[in-house]
């Protein structure tokens, strides 16, 4: 990775800046999977749908974290994508 800040997406491969992507981590040392915050191991990903499905199909979260992720996870970040879409911006 070029710059330090910057993460790569576990879907589409691109990297781009922590902030700009969701953050999934696999808690130390209880292995409880949550998201944006908690020491441990990290997965991230694209916050869009594309990156999201492919994720979700691949099973790449769960390569990437070593463990299995419940469906509520991927349904939180449905959510997510679902009310950024609903036009609360501006
Ligand atoms: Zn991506």
């Amino acid at each position: 990775m070029a710059e330090k800040n910057h993460r790569l997406c576990v879907s589409c491969r691109q990297t781009a800046h922590r902030n700009h992507l969701w953050r999934v981590v696999r808690t130390y040392p209880h292995r409880k999977i949550q998201l944006d915050y908690g020491i441990g191991r990290s997965a991230y990903l694209c916050p869009n749908a594309n990156c999201l499905g492919a994720a979700k199909k691949k099973n790449r979260l769960a390569k990437a974290l070593r463990t299995a992720v419940p469906s509520e996870i991927y349904q939180t970040l449905e959510n997510r994508l679902q009310s950024q879409s609903s036009g609360k911006l501006g």
